[in-house]
């Protein structure tokens, strides 16, 4: 898979793309992770890529044209199963979307900043927006940086145990269970005897238990498929 985030601070990926998890997926060459700086695409001068908002008001907005040409030059060299438009008003992001995008090959993710992107790159260029979640970041690089990461340790071979991913927390309705490890004891707190058996079947009765316990306590609306 390759994702191909466009942005005017590129700097701020290199944390959360340069380690753990999202860094082992690129070493081991299962995913392309590139980072596209829309100041060069900028036309004038001053190589701004951000300008007042037509009709006044306070902020600046992200020009069509460096993205336009940023997006055109990315579509030279491969074909894109989706532009995506981080924004607060998207459809929000969960495991479900999280799932289908990891099937795709090709995405490019465009960061909004300041007031957010002139609308005719919405209407023209994009594909589908996601919203995080019901707040307003200052820029959409750590929801791109969210959903890349979300996205990516589910792609087989990323995870070193392929079905961890599976047992997570949202796959299947359903929220994980409780892990525990070394000490079985720490001060007088007690790992639950049925993760010490050794018994597999019990361990994995039990562990489904839990999960529906949780479930029901923590998010009930899974059960019955809703969002709220
Ligand atoms: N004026 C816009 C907010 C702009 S915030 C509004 O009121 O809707 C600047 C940028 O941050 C946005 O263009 C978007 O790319 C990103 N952003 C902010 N909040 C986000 C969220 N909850 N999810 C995804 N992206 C978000």
């Amino acid at each position: 898979m390759r994702i191909d985030v466009i942005t005017c601070l590129p700097e701020l990926f290199k944390g959360p793309f340069d380690q753990s998890i999202l860094h082992r997926a690129q070493d081991k060459g299962i995913v392309e992770l590139k980072v596209h700086d829309l100041r060069p695409y900028a036309t004038n001068k001053h190589k701004t890529v951000d300008d007042y908002a037509y009709g006044g008001g306070a902020g600046m907005v992200l020009q069509i044209e460096p993205i336009d040409r940023c997006i055109s030059d990315l579509k030279k060299d491969n074909d894109y199963d989706e532009v995506i438009y981080t924004s607060p008003d998207g459809v929000q992001f969960d495991q479900s979307i999280a799932n289908q995008l990891s099937l795709l090959n090709n995405i490019i993710i465009i960061c909004g900043h300041y007031k957010g992107v002139d609308e005719r790159v919405r209407e023209h260029l994009v594909t589908k927006e996601i919203s995080i979640g019901d707040y307003v970041l200052s820029g959409g690089e750590l929801a791109a940086a969210v959903i890349s990461d979300a996205i990516i340790r589910l792609i087989p071979g990323v995870l070193n145990d392929e079905s961890s991913a599976l047992s997570d927390s949202f796959q299947d309705n359903l929220i994980a269970p409780p892990v525990y490890t070394r000490p079985a004891e720490y001060n007088g707190w007690k790992v639950p005897d049925v993760l010490l058996s050794g018994h597999e079947a019990n361990i994995e009765q039990w562990r489904h238990e839990q999960s529906i316990e949780r479930t029901k306590s923590r998010r009930p609306n899974l059960l019955d498929g809703t969002t709220e």
